[in-house]
């Protein structure tokens, strides 16, 4: 089936490039705005870390919220269970920046894929290594192959100087006792975190052990195959917010959206995918990520149903 990977993609990307519409540019984070939303890039990774690729599948691109799942595997491969009587692991239904739920449910937010359970899982994953962000960088370099892959200093700048919502929630959640660091040094980790760059293609190989059942790119363990599975049921249920149920229906796999227009998938024991075009729906998912997903797995029979 590999060779044909490629044709799949090459399919798919001029079927993308005869679609119209390309949704709307996040325009909260200002620079995030500045994107050319006819941008288009795809990749899949073998379990061997073989990539396939099409279009702008080697042009680095704000990561955004994709990261929340590599901090997530980072936070529960050190912390184990713990961590799970801070952060639910049920779909929001909410838009990813909501705090309505959070005054319910005592400070402990719904799921690690929205940004109040992203920022538990900063906070902690920052108390266990003393630097989150940079600890997700080196994570990140190893399994992709890229020593260059880093932070976007203007990104970041344009993020802090937008984010009371996020500083919101921090500061509600730690009235509740759920963070542990300072407020500022908690949302300067979280906003460098998410202005990491990388293509389709170091996101697809460094998403590898979640197809690989928690194995990294050198053969040994980050995760049990038990976590790993959690993983990947939370980023099926959970991975693009208020849209997760349509994203199952349509694509079938797990799947981890940012508002920079990655979008990283999983097709446990067979290969990893990694798509970009930074135009996004109203709940903030590519819309050409999402359309060309969705032809990959009607295309190759690929999903987990
Ligand atoms: N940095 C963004 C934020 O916190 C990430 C959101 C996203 O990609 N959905 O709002």
């Amino acid at each position: 089936m590999s060779p044909s990977f490629q044709s799949v993609l090459d399919r798919i990307a001029t079927e993308i490039a005869a679609t119209p519409g390309r949704g709307r540019l996040a325009d909260y984070i200002p620079v995030l705005a500045s994107a050319d939303p006819w941008r288009f890039g795809m990749a899949v990774a073998e379990l061997d870390g073989t990539v396939y690729g099409v279009g702008d599948w080697q042009h680095p691109f704000s990561t955004q919220s994709i990261t929340k799942v590599f901090t997530l595997a980072l936070c529960l491969s050190r912390e184990g269970e713990e961590l799970w009587e801070h952060v639910g692991r049920e779909p929001s239904g909410n838009p990813f920046n909501s705090l309505v739920q959070l005054e319910y449910e005592a400070g402990i937010p719904r799921n690690p894929f929205i940004n109040a359970g992203a920022l538990v899982v900063t906070d902690r994953l920052q108390t266990l290594t003393g630097d989150a962000a940079g600890t997700l960088r080196t994570f990140l370099r190893a399994e992709s192959g890229n020593d260059r892959l880093g932070f976007n200093e203007q990104v970041a700048t344009s993020e802090a100087a937008h984010s009371d919502r996020n500083a919101a929630l921090a500061h509600f959640m730690a009235s509740y006792g759920n963070i542990t660091n300072p407020v500022p040094d908690l949302l300067d980790q979280y906003i460098r975190q998410c202005s990491l760059e990388a293509s389709c293609a170091d996101l697809a190989r460094a998403a590898g052990f979640l197809a690989r059942h928690g194995i990294l790119a050198d053969g040994s363990s980050l995760l049990t195959r038990s976590r790993a599975k959690q993983i990947n049921a939370v980023m099926l249920t959970c991975g693009t917010y208020d849209a997760a149920g349509d994203f199952a229906h349509r694509v079938g796999l797990p799947g981890k959206s940012g508002v920079g227009g990655g979008i990283i998938a999983v097709v446990p024991g067979r290969c990893t995918l990694c798509v970009w075009s930074p135009g996004l729906d109203e709940r903030g998912n590519s819309v050409a990520g999402v359309a060309a997903l969705d032809r990959f797995t009607t295309l190759t029979g690929l999903s987990v149903f």
